[in-house]
């Protein structure tokens, strides 16, 4: 499961058709994540 690199809570993605390239909000903490893999889906934050 895809964790969120900035506040390490755990991202609940199963089902979502998300694209490389894509972001989303972390439910928990708000930021900003991309997507950079999806099988399995991982996340990083946007370079600043
Ligand atoms: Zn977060």
């Amino acid at each position: 499961m895809a964790k969120c690199p900035e506040c390490d809570s755990d991202l609940e993605l199963e089902g979502y058709d998300l694209d490389v390239g894509e972001t989303i909000n972390c439910p928990e903490c708000s930021v900003e994540l991309k997507v950079t893999n999806n099988d399995p889906v991982t996340v990083t934050l946007p370079a600043e």
